[in-house]
């Protein structure tokens, strides 16, 4: 709840940290806060934040009487107060925050305490009966704490299935969450780690519209321990969103689905996962073993920002391989990733002590493979090294001593990959040579191939700006050519030389009935793969196909509310979360893969859901939120009512001024949500002419 504050003494003036404003205090510092009033317990919340050499304790005192230390935590965090039995009677709070010392930083002489972000006063929510904490909004979901008892008054009106979203604290895994409608016992809910919908079947009676609604009882088996939440002394059970009533036998069965899977794929320590679970997770039922080497020397951190995760080496790295995954498969590859665009650097490997390897590297991904030396003891170390490092110009914001880029370790049987490799690493040394000669006619094969891998789609109609039926038309009678597997590789060397596919199509490439067997291919042939999907096909088998598997996907949803989505698409958003949320937990077990990137157009109809979509972004861990225009001229004329909204085509594209302010602003809320920003409004401007900054 905001109140009106009076900051008294002991203030700084205002700044801005470029996402948010703050005050810096100095030793102590007083204000009074308006607006609560009456008895009942009630928290009063600091937003703070130290950068004094060693954390300070600070200390809060209410209308002169002391309710609590605490001794900052590094960055900014939120610290509560028990204000129990409210304010005064008229309803003001004087607040005086004091800290144990004091700095200077250099160049400003004044005495610096700590950063208040916020002030504010939090009180158990009057609309419900009892177990709650005020609402609190900033996560994609608007939330509340229950503790360990809370009930809630659902809308009256039809529906069969109950809905809400729940956020366990970051750690603590395992609780239950036990649901009652009316007294009658619901379900015993497993609550999953970070975000996740919950979805379920109201009793009998309780389905019928009545005019009270229902009332839920939600218990707890436990709280989170206070050591998980220490500048919080509340009581915490669980973070629960808004409970929603509906009638939707589809969506309910999709969440039960994906709740089923997450509990016998998810849930950690389960010994027994399925081996279907594992090769959802890039197992060894795939036919390959990848190993990230954790114990080894002369690595930086791993990276995952890519379709392949990677660590950057210097000039020489060495890995410890467990004897049995060695031992397992006759061969290795390894992916090396050069930036130096002459091809010249060379990479040596050695195993056991031996020679097995040594590759000139093409400016591109290098798959490196050779058959795996015998193997003494108990693990094969593996030296790489590399004959130069990247000059440190090429780098200047990067102190590291940097070579190249290395990903996990393949260890597998199929003895054509060496060929596949030296290929496609000759083809792209000699596009690259051609390419720096204007070369016109080229022997070389192109490093990258579009293709179409499903013709139909699962949106109809379609979206609103689809020009569906003039692709169709296009296409003609190939519009329903099937491309799977074997058509691939019945391309010959056209596919044996690329390096990376990009499906970009009218149609959603998920719905292939053969999707697993298909990217099984890209990846045995170590090929990169770029599918732009419209998110409404994710099932626990496209989820498992894509999880582990060396593919950049785009998201394109240009919603962050179901509102907007309706006014575009169609009622699915919530279908559309579930899966992102499931193919959320399947990358965070596959090293991060397939890379996650969110589309946006933005457009008149959408533009208020900008910080709702970096929200979105957020809760799922997307590697980025890409921009992507909505391409002018457009389809001039066309007009198209959907969901309650007028969409008019011409309307819809906004102005230079307007993408700027689009532009801006997803600057600032990238710094807010810690959400990386990729712009697709350049492509095919020569580098002059481009203008756009994200
Ligand atoms: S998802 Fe893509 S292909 Fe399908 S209707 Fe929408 S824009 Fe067209």
């Amino acid at each position: 709840m905001t109140h009106g504050i009076a900051y008294l003494d002991g203030w700084y003036a205002e700044e801005h940290d470029g996402a948010q404003p703050f005050r810096w205090m100095a030793a102590a510092a007083s204000c009074r806060i308006g607006g609560p009033s009456g008895a009942g317990p009630a928290w009063l919340r600091v937003t703070a934040r130290h950068t004094a050499p060693s954390a300070p304790a600070l200390s809060v005192s209410v209308n002169g009487r002391s309710v609590g230390s605490h001794t900052l935590s590094p960055g900014t965090s939120p610290y509560l107060f028990p204000i129990d039995g409210g304010g005064p009677a008229e309803g003001n709070l004087d607040v005086t925050l004091a800290v144990d010392r004091t700095f200077r930083a250099p160049g400003d002489d004044r005495d610096l305490g700590v950063m208040i972000y916020a002030l504010d006063v939090l009180v158990p929510d009057p609309a419900d009966a009892e177990g709650w904490y005020e609402w609190e909004r900033g996560d994609y979901f608007p939330w509340r704490w229950m503790g360990i008892r809370a009930t809630v008054a659902i809308p009256p009106g039809r529906g069969r299935f109950a809905s809400f979203a729940a956020c366990p604290q970051p750690g603590v895994s395992g609780q239950i969450l036990s649901v009652l409608a009316d007294s009658a016992p619901v379900a015993d809910l497993r609550l999953l780690d970070g975000w996740h919908l919950y979805d379920l079947t109201l009793p009998a009676a309780s389905q019928s519209g009545s005019a009270a609604g229902p009332v839920l009882t939600l218990v707890l088996d436990r709280l989170a321990p206070a050591a998980s939440h220490p500048s919080d002394p509340r009581d915490l059970g669980v973070r629960v969103g808004e409970i929603e009533r509906h009638d939707d036998a589809r969506r309910h069965a999709r969440a039960q689905t994906f709740y089923d899977w997450a509990i016998e794929n998810v849930v950690p320590g389960r010994a027994d996962r399925s081996s279907a679970s594992r090769r959802a997770f890039g197992g060894a039922d795939r036919g390959h073993d990848d190993y990230l080497p954790e114990d080894a020397e002369g690595w930086h951190e791993w990276e995952l920002q890519d379709e392949i995760p990677f660590r950057w080496m210097g000039l020489e790295a060495r890995a410890r391989v467990p004897a049995d995954i060695a031992r397992r498969h006759r061969f290795c590859t390894i992916p090396v990733f050069s930036e130096v665009v002459d091809a010249s650097q060379v990479v040596t490997i050695h195993g056991g002590g031996l020679p097995v390897v040594e590759l000139g590297l093409a400016h591109c991904w290098n798959f490196c493979t050779f058959a795996v030396p015998p193997v003494d003891g108990d693990q094969l170390t593996l030296v790489l090294r590399v004959n130069r490092l990247l000059p440190a110009s090429a780098h200047p914001e990067d102190a590291r001593t940097l070579g190249v880029r290395v990903g996990p370790f393949r260890f597998h049987d199929w003895d054509e990959r060496g060929r596949d490799g030296r290929l496609m690493r000759e083809n792209a040394e000699l596009n690259q040579r051609e390419m720096n000669a204007g070369a016109t006619v080229l022997a070389s094969f192109p490093t990258k191939l579009g293709i179409d891998l499903h013709a139909r789609c699962n949106i109809s109609p379609a979206c609103v700006y689809c020009p569906w039926d003039e692709a169709k038309q296009a296409e003609g009678d190939d519009a329903g050519a099937v491309i799977d597997d074997s058509t691939l590789e019945g391309y010959g060397a056209l596919f044996d030389a690329a390096l990376s596919f990009v499906n970009c199509s009218f149609g959603e490439p998920l719905l292939h009935p053969r999707l697993d067997e298909v990217l099984g291919l890209f990846d045995r042939r170590d090929k990169l793969v770029e599918l732009s999907t419209n998110g409404q096909a994710f099932t626990p088998a496209t989820v498992g196909a894509l999880a582990g598997r060396r593919v950049a996907l785009y998201v394109s949803l240009d919603s962050g509310t179901g509102e907007t989505y309706s006014h575009l698409r169609n009622d699915r958003w919530t279908d559309v979360l579930t899966g992102l949320i499931a193919l959320s937990d399947a990358r965070r077990l596959a090293h991060g893969q397939p890379r996650l990137n969110m589309v946006f157009m933005p457009m008149r109809a959408n533009v208020s859901d900008l910080e709702s979509y970096f929200r979105l972004c957020r809760m799922i861990e997307a590697d980025a939120l890409v921009l992507r225009p909505l391409l002018p001229p457009g389809r001039p004329g066309v007009v198209v009512e959907r969901g309650g909204y007028r969409f008019d085509y011409d309307r819809e594209l906004l102005g230079r001024d307007e993408l700027d302010a689009v532009f801006r602003r997803s600057e600032e809320l990238s710094r807010t949500y810690g959400v990386a920003v990729a712009s697709q409004f350049d492509f095919g401007l020569p580098r002059s002419e481009r203008t756009v900054r994200t």
